[in-house]
């Protein structure tokens, strides 16, 4: 499963590339050329955008209407909908910038470009084999985890 996000949800499209799934994103689209892609690539179309989800719809096409306004309430709608698991593999995750699937990365490599606490207190990393963003669980990981609580909760069982 694929998906395409409208305009308005860059940021949750990156926390479903994190989460794994293969999720086009750009706010330059416009509805003729989301509802194009999601026809010729076979993509499921996110959008908070009702009117587009009614066309996308009438044309056949597979469309979800994102209603909530938080993330995790975001993310308890589309995992409760298709199924989405709400934990973090990073071995699986795409790059929450431009949607290729990251690459574990050994920490010797990246020596030059860590800071050295970063180097020194993490030992895992990840990177972006397309646009060479380094990823690791670090300080901002709690935040992550306590949203993926709270959409777990949220989520319809
Ligand atoms: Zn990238």
């Amino acid at each position: 499963m694929k998906f395409l996000a409208d305009g308005m949800l860059g940021k949750f499209a990156r926390w479903l590339r994190m989460l794994g799934q293969d999720v086009t994103y750009s706010a330059k689209y416009t509805d003729a050329e989301l509802l194009k892609m999601a026809k010729d690539e076979n993509r499921v179309l996110l959008t908070k955008d009702f009117e587009l989800y009614k066309r996308a719809i009438a044309r056949g096409l597979d469309a979800f209407y994102v209603q909530g306004s938080t993330e995790s309430t975001r993310l308890a709608e589309v995992s409760s909908r298709f199924g989405l698991t709400l934990e973090v593999d990073m071995d699986k995750s795409h790059c929450p910038i431009c949607n290729t699937k990251l690459q574990p990365a050994p920490k010797e490599q990246l020596k030059d470009m860590l800071e050295q606490n970063t180097y020194t207190y993490y030992n895992k990393f990840w990177r972006c084999p397309n646009c060479g963003q380094v990823y690791w669980q670090g300080a901002h990981w709690k935040q992550i985890t306590s949203t993926l609580a709270k959409a777990q909760q949220k989520k319809i069982k």
